[in-house]
């Protein structure tokens, strides 16, 4: 482990001792060569890509019924994302394929953009064969992302998938000491050996990769309300913020912001713009050369907010405590109120209306 900052044991009130293997018996110890803690979709691709290489995997995340959630707008790609997904897809990642699988709407963003934006990337396209200036982008069913990327690990050789909370990592000290404990020699760094469970087992591994996403020590803001949760109804992750606090790391906040879901059933779509998919759709993955769902994409809508709607959300800041700039750090997407208070001069905004599956109404709205 590289800690970024000394440790001072005096700044952190939360101070206790790591979990060490040195007095377990041996029949309590499963070991791995590799354990990756959070199903999201960076945990998902990183035991994929630990077991391909023939290591003996251990994906641990809260629930496995969560493995593949898709945590804001169930989308994929766009400018600059859609690289991603594409380079994800050529070292045999399985985004893009799942996303291929699970889209219900395909559009290549930027088509229609003129000689100056493409002379930009075309610049950038010398520094890099794989880019592209147009950023693929997909609307994904959520469940069914979730479904396919469960199938993808399940089927995955070398893998094991199991649901337990990680509730501390287990170093030990290069020289013996106990770190950061009281009595210990502050400041002295150790390795990672493998993590303990909520349960209090311990399970073995020489690499251990943390994806936890927005669960270390999250917490949910909803207008004045603020309580503790890793996403909208499931549970924090406390117990491994503090081993990584107690190991010299700097816990920082992230913060984003996400629109309303709406029930598509109570919309009026009438004179709302229609976004319709590309036909033929472009696949993320190099591996095919069409999709499921080509010839019954669903449609996005596109409408604008007004100086009425400002009025509404700038008379109401007082109920979001989201706008109130008590954290400092990088952010996601920002919410509605944050772009009307950064950009007074703007007379709207564009929103997105867009389905998050094939047969299911519920609608969320997003700033692309
Ligand atoms: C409301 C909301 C809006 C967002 N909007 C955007 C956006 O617009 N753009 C964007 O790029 N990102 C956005 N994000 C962030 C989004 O979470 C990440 O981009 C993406 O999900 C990160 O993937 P991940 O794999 O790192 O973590 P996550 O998808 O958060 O997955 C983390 C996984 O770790 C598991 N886990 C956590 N702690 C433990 C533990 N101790 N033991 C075992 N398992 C554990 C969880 O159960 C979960 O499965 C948003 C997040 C939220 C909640």
């Amino acid at each position: 482990m590289r800690p970024r900052l000394p440790f001072l044991s005096s700044l952190y009130p939360f101070a206790r001792r790591f979990s060490t293997v040195a007095n377990l018996p041996p029949s309590s110890v499963n070991q791995y060569d590799v354990i990756v803690i959070g199903g999201g979709h960076a945990g998902s691709e990183a035991c994929a890509a630990a077991a391909r290489t023939g290591a003996r995997t251990l994906l641990l995340t809260q629930n496995l019924e969560t493995i593949g959630e898709l945590s804001c707008n169930p989308s994929f790609g766009g400018v600059g994302k859609g690289v991603l997904v594409k380079e994800v897809d050529a070292l045999d990642g399985l985004c893009g394929r799942v996303s291929d699988l699970s889209g219900i709407q395909f559009k290549v963003l930027n088509r229609s953009r003129g000689p100056a934006v493409h002379f930009i990337f075309f610049l950038l396209l010398l520094l890099s064969t794989h880019l592209h200036y147009q950023g693929p982008r997909a609307q994904i069913d959520r469940k069914l992302y979730k479904r396919h990327m469960q199938d993808a690990l399940y089927s995955q050789p070398n893998l094991t998938l199991r649901g337990a909370n990680v509730a501390d990592l287990v170093i030990t000290p290069e020289d013996g000491t106990d770190i950061g404990a009281e009595g210990g020699r502050v400041g002295t760094y150790g390795r990672v050996r493998g993590v303990k469970l909520e349960s209090g087992e311990i399970v073995i591994a020489p690499n251990v990769v943390i994806t936890t996403g927005t669960f270390l020590q999250g917490e949910i803001h909803i207008g004045l309300k603020s309580y503790p949760a890793g996403r909208m109804g499931e549970s924090p992750c406390v117990g491994l913020s503090k081993s990584l606090q107690m190991a010299g790391f700097r816990l920082a906040r992230l913060k984003t912001g996400t629109p309303a879901r709406l029930d598509g059933r109570t919309i009026n779509y009438v004179g709302l713009a229609q976004q319709h998919g590309d036909v033929p759709a472009s696949p993320f993955s190099f591996l095919h050369d069409s999709v499921p769902f080509e010839f019954q994409q669903v449609v996005c809508h596109m409408t604008r907010t007004n100086s009425e709607t400002h009025k509404i959300v700038m008379d109401n800041l007082h109920q979001s405590i989201h706008i109130r700039e008590t954290v400092k750090g990088p952010r996601y997407c920002p919410s509605l109120e944050s772009k009307l208070m950064r950009f007074k001069e703007k007379q709207g905004h564009t929103i997105w209306l867009e389905p998050e599956g094939r047969y299911y109404f519920l609608v969320g709205e997003e700033c692309r």
